[in-house]
């Protein structure tokens, strides 16, 4: 897949960073991504993924844009209350890159859905906002060997890791199957921040270049302006990745 003369220029200041060039903007341009939710962490890494020259996004989210959403979902704008995030995200990213293939999905992730739903999209980005949802897509990742790019929001805390079986912890090697759903507060600048580092593991991965999150949580205190790392290790009776679970 050959870069056109206006990709190159667009794409020039990236291109020039060591171990990038127009090979790594050609495996951008072939790559395809599943973006699980448009909201606060999508937000962010939807604009870099797009502004990078992803060829296909594939967004999914079932949920429409409400005034509560607008101090952190900044893909979105109060004259699209109502409509579906993903189709409010796309009217938004078509602007910034018409190079990029949006596609989107506005079904709700499940069990019973979830592998159609990926179908061949290179990798997984959880940009979700609960954790059931988030582990039947791991479960699924784990089952397709395909990498998982998990991130989580709080107030002003965040964390992200690069799940990828079987070279990795799972996210159920540390996070339980039932976490209670509640209503968390958040400040936009979180998920902005850690939707930016998922984009960047993002494109770490697809272009080959420097060193993932793997079996490391990245912990970031936005209080404190703090980023620790927690390392993560296979659990051996993980419900989902050990060898004695059977998918
Ligand atoms: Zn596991």
């Amino acid at each position: 897949m050959k870069l056109t003369e206006i990709e190159k220029l667009r794409y020039e200041r990236q291109m020039m960073i060591k171990g990038w060039g127009e090979d790594g903007q050609r495996k951008l341009k072939q790559a395809k991504v599943f973006v699980a939710g448009a909201g606060g962490l999508g937000s962010s890494l939807l604009y870099y993924l797009t502004a990078a020259g992803i060829g296909t996004i594939r967004v999914c989210d079932f949920d429409r844009v409400e005034l509560s959403n607008l101090n952190r979902q900044i893909l979105h704008y109060a004259e699209r209350i109502g409509m579906n995030k993903a189709e409010s995200a796309k009217r938004t990213l078509q602007n910034i890159n018409e190079h990029v293939h949006i596609e989107i999905v506005k079904e709700k992730i499940q069990k019973n859905n979830a592998k159609r739903l990926i179908g061949d999209s290179a990798l997984i980005i959880d940009c979700l906002d609960n954790f059931d949802t988030r582990h039947v897509l791991n479960r699924i990742a784990v089952e397709m060997n395909k990498p998982y790019v998990h991130a989580g929001i709080e107030g002003f805390r965040g964390q992200v890791t690069f799940i990828h079986h079987p070279q990795t912890a799972c996210l159920a090697c540390f996070i339980p199957l039932k976490v209670k759903k509640v209503k968390f507060p958040v400040v936009g600048t979180t998920p902005g921040i850690m939707g930016t580092l998922q984009a960047m593991e993002t494109i770490k991965y697809i272009t080959g270049i420097g060193e993932l999150l793997k079996n490391r949580l990245l912990v970031f205190d936005g209080l404190a302006m703090e980023f620790s790392f927690i390392k993560l290790t296979k659990n051996s009776r993980c419900p989902v990745c050990s060898k004695s679970f059977t998918l």
